[in-house]
């Protein structure tokens, strides 16, 4: 049995997606985490690297959902010019929104991939449901205290698993 935990992919950042790997695989759909996985929590907008690594997934034929656990206001300012498809308050790892992320994009566990940089929240959602999972280590170090707590579990529990 697959390890819920577990990430099927590490990479060090977004930008060493391997888009003809992950074709290989079969993915075509990309359910992607905000916050410290394309820009730190408190960077508001994306920087000209995200928007074109966005606009190179979309052109290869990638279709891509932002899911966020953050406010409504959060994702939409980040979203404004890409204009993804986005779920705010997004609850994960809760199974509901990866489903509707999945129906917005007309994809399914298969092939789909999840990229995000929270073991507790976007790999765990995202192995509940079969998905392809990529974690990248989070953007900022200033976090809020409870974010800091969750990252020193991650830490244990991915020295468990590796
Ligand atoms: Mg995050």
């Amino acid at each position: 049995m697959k390890k819920r935990l577990k990430p099927d992919l590490y990479l060090n950042t977004v930008h060493e997606l391997d888009t003809a790997a992950l074709k290989t695989k079969g993915i075509r759909a990309m359910i992607v985490d905000i916050d410290n996985t394309l820009v730190s929590w408190d960077t508001k907008e994306p920087d000209e690297k995200i928007n074109e690594l966005i606009c190179r997934l979309g052109s290869e034929g990638f279709k891509i959902c932002i899911l966020s656990n953050n406010s409504k206001k959060r994702v939409e300012e980040f979203n404004r010019h890409l204009n993804l498809p986005a779920i705010h308050k997004a609850v994960k790892p809760s199974k509901t929104a990866f489903r509707k992320a999945m129906n917005i994009m007309d994809s399914n566990p298969e092939n789909t991939a999840v990229i995000g940089d929270q073991l507790f929240t976007d790999v765990l959602g995202g192995n509940r449901l079969g998905l392809y999972t990529v974690l990248v280590p989070p953007i900022c170090k200033k976090e809020f205290i409870w974010t800091r707590f969750m990252r020193l579990i991650e830490r244990i529990v991915l020295n468990k698993v590796l």
